[in-house]
């Protein structure tokens, strides 16, 4: 494995297990990240969870301009420090749960996108592609590692065991691609898991079709409560046999059988 020092500078802060830190230390996984987000002038790239600075450095030697969101203060120093003769860092100190990205996107005069980059936290991992969605228009594209099997469930399709509220949650909002995947002993200290990194591009919100994102939620999250019964059982008291027939679906089919779009329908037609 190709070891990767991603300062020079000393780095010597433990890693803490209860902020999901796996720094990312195998530099062909680093310049592959890089390489897939292919950061181009103009561009305002903000990055989840910079710790040690694995990603964040390369980017900033290709892309001057960088802001990133970290939660643990014993990082900041360091890797401001770290990062002074590369580039300007924005550094924002605090839990990416509370950062509006609406409010970042539209700061500075900018021109309202930004692109997200991450290794996620996988334990708040689910959290934050949820508050992303939240602010899907002002994003324009997102590159993030999380555990393969949380990117799996998210890039299945319809009659895949690993199809349900996720991928469904998330298609139906951006275009979803599975890139590559990471071993475990890319990461100091290593988890347990496999991971992969994933590519999020939101679609256009004229073109999601959704008329009521409260009852698509309900929607998706009642059918695959109970993915194992018909529609016509698991939406019991969400969908009327109407309403099934407004939107043209079988109530006798099963939730991991349905396309994205079907749950659109199911939505819209009540
Ligand atoms: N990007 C670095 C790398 O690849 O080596 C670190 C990735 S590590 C998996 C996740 C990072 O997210 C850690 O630096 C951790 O401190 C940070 N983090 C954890 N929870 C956070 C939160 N709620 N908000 C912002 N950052 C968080």
């Amino acid at each position: 494995m190709n070891q990767y020092s991603p300062s020079g500078t000393a780095f010597t802060a433990p890693a803490k297990k209860q902020l999901g830190q796996h720094f990312l230390a195998d530099r062909h996984y680093i310049d592959s990240i890089v390489r897939a987000v292919n950061p181009k002038p103009g561009d305002r790239l903000v990055e989840i969870g910079p710790g040690q600075g694995a990603i964040t450095l390369p980017l900033l030697r290709q892309h001057p301009e960088l802001t990133v969101i970290e939660f643990d203060r014993d990082l900041i120093a360091p890797l401001t420090a770290a990062a002074a003769p590369l580039g300007a860092l924005t550094i924002i100190q605090s839990d990416v749960l509370r950062v509006d990205f609406t409010a970042l996107a539209q700061a500075e005069g900018g021109s309202g996108q930004i692109r997200l980059v991450g290794n996620l936290p996988y334990n708040i991992s689910s959290p934050i592609l949820f508050h992303a969605l939240d602010h899907a228009a002002v994003v324009r594209d997102m590159h993030f590692m999380l555990q393969k099997e949380v990117v799996d469930r998210m890039a299945a399709g319809p009659g895949s065991k690993v199809f349900g509220r996720l991928s469904v949650m998330l298609q139906a909002y951006c275009e979803v691609t599975s890139l590559f995947v990471v071993p475990p002993g890319a990461f100091r200290p290593p988890p347990k898991v496999d991971s992969a990194v994933v590519r999020l591009v939101p679609r256009d919100p004229s073109t999601v079709g959704i008329h009521d994102a409260r009852r698509f939620a309900e929607v998706v999250k009642a059918a695959f409560g109970q993915r194992r019964k018909t529609l016509r059982n698991a939406l019991n008291n969400v969908v009327s046999a109407e309403q099934f027939a407004a939107a043209g679906v079988r109530p006798d089919a099963r939730a991991e059988q349905l396309e994205v779009a079907e749950f659109v329908a199911l939505a819209n037609a009540s």
